[in-house]
């Protein structure tokens, strides 16, 4: 059975350059008391006489939704023992706080790095945002919590290396997600300019002719977006056309004469066409 997919946002602390904030809206503390009601209805409906064990909580920032552990409890008096959270990792930092999720199922944390030391704090906007997360990775190693790092490949962590504690983890890197409100001059990098160590592990991207693709992690990948990401199995009251927005990818017109377009070529936003246009593609 597949992992259900949940929507808990509470505010998120940092202020990352290129975040597409598709939660943001309703979000404020005022109206957590509304969405916890009703987020347990959909949840109730949803489920109705199946049975689930695992579910993946996302959101702008689910473990500071002021109802977190009464939310934790609910999930677990369904049944629902196996917790995945998508998560800065900063409450993390707080060997209690770590402690208390463990016991109620946390099995695994999907953090963001975007670089050692003052680069991640540059990129969330946050002073000592690497210092916690450094701190949260010891207490959930600890504790038997089970992490797995993203990046985001943006002008201001080019060229992408990783060093200290995080240089040994396996890093999938997603570019950064299309949102109308963004704007892309401010760290967008062109496919072309990203180094070998990227090149195969960016999501959304699979540009063949850039040698841009998944091949390598495609397994990792697949089961990524079939267990979690991709599912159909999303709750939350809100109306979010995630997938709707994801859609939306473009040639240049230099590829009218290669064979890949669409086809095994996904394409790229109309915003990188537009500030980047399309002379690093070559048809194949
Ligand atoms: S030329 Fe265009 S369609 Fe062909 S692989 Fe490159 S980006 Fe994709």
């Amino acid at each position: 059975m597949l992992p259900i997919v949940i929507n808990l946002s509470g505010d998120c602390t940092q202020k990352c350059i290129f975040c597409h904030g598709y939660f943001k809206e309703g979000m404020n503390k005022d109206n957590h008391s509304w969405y916890f009601n009703e987020i347990k209805k959909k949840i109730l409906v949803f489920i109705g006489r199946k049975s689930f064990t695992e579910c993946m909580l996302i959101g702008n920032e689910p473990t500071n939704f002021t109802y977190f552990f009464e939310f934790l409890e609910f999930l677990n008096n369904l049944g629902i023992k196996d917790i995945y959270i998508q998560t800065t990792g900063e409450r993390f930092s707080d060997y209690d706080f770590a402690k208390k999720c463990y016991d109620l199922g946390v099995k695994g944390l999907y953090i963001p790095i975007y670089g050692d030391d003052e680069i991640h704090d540059k990129v969330t906007g946050k002073d000592g945002a690497y210092f916690k997360l450094k701190q949260a990775i010891e207490n959930i190693s600890k504790i038997g919590i089970k992490y797995y790092f993203h990046t985001i490949l943006i002008k201001q962590n080019y060229p992408f290396s990783f060093e200290g504690v995080f240089k040994k983890s396996r890093i999938i890197a997603h570019y950064p997600y299309k949102d109308n409100k963004l704007d892309y001059k401010l760290f967008s990098i062109k496919l072309s300019d990203i180094n070998e160590y990227d090149k195969n592990n960016i999501l959304p991207f699979r540009i063949p002719c850039l040698k841009i693709g998944m091949s390598k992690l495609d397994k990792i990948l697949i089961n990524y977006s079939k267990g979690h990401i991709g599912n159909k199995i999303k709750i939350s009251p809100y109306k979010i056309e995630i997938e709707k927005q994801n859609k939306i990818f473009y040639y240049g017109k230099k590829c009218d004469s290669c064979a890949y377009k669409n086809n095994l070529c996904t394409g790229v936003y109309k915003e990188y066409l537009d500030l980047h246009g399309d002379n690093e593609f070559n048809p194949i």
